[in-house]
């Protein structure tokens, strides 16, 4: 087993053990692949985590549908797409160690897990933090560490990062996200209102001299805490 991560069904013998295969390619080639995605590496990473598994049990048969579905706490888990898109723009390479805010079901976090070295995850709610923990430990996903915090503070223990990727929408990039991201890395986050925002693309050059650029709109659920919004804002997603 290999500690980046396992999707069981194929390893063990092929997609009659998995009934979601089918749907998951499906995914994979109408979803994302004939609608613009091309990294080879995000659409096998697509193609192999068990989306289904990180839904909640209520929504297993629409896990492989086009959109957002609703998870424990009023979160979400965002549309494939929207999560395929934000990986192709990190450009995460198999070397790199990755900070992600934002845990949520931990679906993106398992796919972070199988593009890169290692993912370092905060999530401030707790018991979605130890249902994803559950399910990465369950799928044999080890290069993943987790902890229950204020993500916008990133995680300074293990800075700095070749990649930040925030999953939750900002008014603007947090400080210590910047802080924390290695000279050459690259922060994908969505930033706006509470509404709509843009997928923002930061890139940290040398001299700490940045360059950023808008990647189309989203909408995601507000990032709460000391360097974002300090209560749920009116209208959000
Ligand atoms: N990528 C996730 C979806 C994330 S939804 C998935 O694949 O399922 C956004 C998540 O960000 C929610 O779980 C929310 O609780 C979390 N969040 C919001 N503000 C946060 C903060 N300041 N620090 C850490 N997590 C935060």
């Amino acid at each position: 087993m290999d500690a980046r991560g396992v999707s069981a069904p194929r390893e063990q013998g092929g997609e009659a053990s998995d009934p979601y295969a089918v749907a998951r390619r499906r995914m994979v080639e109408e979803q994302l692949r004939e609608r613009g995605i091309r990294d080879e590496r995000v659409l096998a990473a697509m193609d192999d985590v068990p989306r289904h598994v990180f839904v909640d049990p209520a929504f297993v048969q629409r896990a492989y549908g086009d959109h957002a579905l609703p998870t424990a706490e009023g979160q979400t888990i965002s549309q494939p797409w929207i999560v395929a898109r934000m990986l192709e723009l990190l450009e995460v390479g198999p070397d790199d160690r990755v900070l992600e805010i934002g845990t949520g079901s931990g679906y993106q976090t398992a796919l972070v897990a199988r593009l890169a070295a290692n993912v370092f995850s905060v999530e401030r709610v707790p018991s979605l933090l130890r249902a994803a923990q559950q399910r990465l430990t369950d799928l044999g996903v080890k290069n993943v560490a987790l902890r229950h915090g204020d993500g916008t503070l990133g995680w300074q223990e293990y800075a700095p990062y070749a990649r930040v990727l925030v999953s939750a929408a900002a008014p603007r990039v947090p400080e210590a996200l910047r802080a924390q991201l290695a000279e050459g890395g690259v922060l994908v986050i969505p930033v706006g209102g509470p509404k709509l925002q843009h997928l923002e693309v930061w890139r940290r050059l040398p001299g700490d001299r940045w360059r950023h650029e808008r990647r189309g709109e989203c909408r995601f659920v507000p990032l709460l805490g000391h360097d974002a919004w300090r209560e749920m804002p009116e209208g959000s997603a």
